[in-house]
């Protein structure tokens, strides 16, 4: 299996929810930053209120700060079999740091690009909610959890997210195409990109994602 799975996709995609059954299905640590970032918006000390006011507006965060984050997690003992990461890179600054990281780490990157038409997107992120606790994500129009706001794994309550309202979606939306899009075409160029049809039910998306990844490592093995 590739060491360090991208999961690449515009906001709504579902990258989140394919990034956590990845992980558990290869046993290596889900490294959202997006998550990592809004733990760091829940503090007030000025880098936490820095963050906060950043993610509510659907902007992106600085690469310096990503830099320390990612450079500071990926480092830890877990992540030495390598990890999912969900969320990053999302600009060339954060692509070339991944390509020092993976390489010093000895990590094989293998992107996979979440393609999902345009007009189901909004809808799936104006309906997200997320727990609290262990991250699971429900959708109000889709996916309602069972017992109504709270997660059906932990019971913790679910929340819906700052940025995930009309205008920071515009925004978010807007952003993919410009900074990160662009990135697609530097993994397909390295032959790293693998794009996924991200429609239809969780598990349909999961398989097929599983089966490219099972295709790649029979490839390798050869
Ligand atoms: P996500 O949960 O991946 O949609 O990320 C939520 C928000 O966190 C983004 O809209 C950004 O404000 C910030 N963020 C997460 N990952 C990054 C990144 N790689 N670069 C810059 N900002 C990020």
């Amino acid at each position: 299996m590739p060491d360090i799975i991208v999961l690449m996709g515009p906001q709504g995609a579902g990258k989140g929810t394919q990034a956590h059954m990845l992980a558990e299905r290869f046993k290596l640590p889900l490294v959202a930053t997006g998550d990592m970032l809004r733990e760091m918006a829940q503090s007030d000390a000025p880098l936490g209120l820095q963050v906060r006011a950043v993610q509510a507006a659907g902007q992106l965060v600085s690469d310096d700060i990503l830099a320390e984050v990612v450079k500071t997690r990926l480092s830890r003992r877990d992540c030495e079999h390598g990890c999912i990461l969900d969320g990053f890179p999302r600009t060339l600054p954060q692509v070339l740091l991944l390509e020092s990281i993976a390489e010093h780490l000895g990590h094989q990157i293998t992107v996979i690009s979440i393609e999902v038409p345009r007009e189901q997107l909004s809808k799936r992120l104006a309906g997200r909610q997320t727990c609290s606790a262990c991250g699971a994500i429900y959708n109000i129009y889709f996916k309602p959890s069972d017992k109504g706001g709270v997660c059906d794994l932990d019971g913790h309550p679910l929340f819906t997210r700052s940025d995930d309202n009309e205008e920071a979606i515009i925004q978010r939306l807007a952003l993919y195409d410009q900074n990160t899009r662009p990135l697609l075409d530097y993994y397909a160029q390295t032959g790293r990109l693998h794009r996924v049809d991200g429609t239809g039910a969780p598990e349909e998306v999961f398989g097929r994602i599983v089966k490219l990844l099972g295709k790649q490592a029979a490839l390798e093995a050869n």
